[in-house]
């Protein structure tokens, strides 16, 4: 299974800024060793998607809702994405969870959502610094992702899951490869006890993942790529990343 390495460019970017940052992307890139994916905002889909076309990074986007169609004002559905080729939705990401009030449940129901519309949800993980240190972090990454496993059954094995601990994101604090492939190896053998094929559901780890980590980080057994914020908004970090991944 090749790794994916996905850039989440969160809230940051614009027309001009895009485009710079993709033409330098895919001018350094080659034919990279693993998958690579772009989560954009969702104004921006169309743009990206036609700077996309015809190369080898694919098409996220960083939600979709739980529902639909209908009277869900500001939300954006798992078939309008699928119009737009997206093939990746980060879903229960930690600034969605702590500043939108995304429960376990919903979470569950915008992944069951996207993958109705053959779209891979990105399902993020991870304990704050609070719950690490009072040795919560197994029992709130196993919660959270039982949630996912629970809502879409056999299916689960269509997912991405991602690791993020709260407390390294955007903080230039990142886990160190154990801490990191404890967590990973724990995700994954709750995914064994779900499906005989869990080696097929690539565990991503995400939090100030950058150049210059990034090797270690990919070299453990059970972390098989990585989601970047920060990183995947400069060319020559990202590519670093990409590279990184085999
Ligand atoms: C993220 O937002 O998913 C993330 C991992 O951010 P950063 O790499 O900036 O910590």
């Amino acid at each position: 299974m090749k790794k994916l390495i996905a850039g989440n460019w969160k809230m940051n970017g614009g027309l001009a800024a895009n485009e710079a940052l993709l033409k330098a992307v895919q001018a350094g890139m080659g034919s990279p060793d693993c998958d690579v994916a772009v989560c954009v905002p969702a104004p921006y889909l169309a743009q990206v998607r036609a700077l996309l076309a015809g190369g080898a990074i694919s098409l996220g986007a960083q939600d979709v809702s739980a529902h639909e169609q209908g009277a869900y004002t500001g939300e954006v559905s798992a078939a309008m994405l699928n119009e737009f080729a997206v093939r990746y939705a980060i879903v229960g990401h930690s600034e969605r969870r702590q500043y939108h009030g995304e429960t376990d449940a919903l979470v569950a129901a915008k992944a069951k959502a996207a993958m109705a519309h053959g779209i891979t949800p990105i399902v993020c993980v991870g304990e704050s610094l609070a719950e690490r240190e009072a040795g919560h972090t197994a029992e709130v990454v196993k919660r959270q992702l039982a949630a996912v496993v629970h809502e879409c059954g056999h299916c689960i094995t269509e997912i991405v899951v991602a690791y993020e601990p709260v407390w390294a994101i955007g903080t230039g604090r990142t886990a160190t490869p154990e801490q990191a492939q404890e967590v990973h190896g724990l995700l994954r053998a709750q995914l064994h006890a779900a499906t005989t094929h869990e080696w097929r559901v690539r565990i991503l780890y995400g939090g100030s993942m950058n150049a210059a980590n990034a090797a270690q980080l990919l070299a453990q057994p059970d972390i098989d790529g990585g989601l970047i914020g920060g990183a995947s908004l400069k060319a020559p970090d990202f590519l670093t990343i990409i590279a990184a991944a085999r």
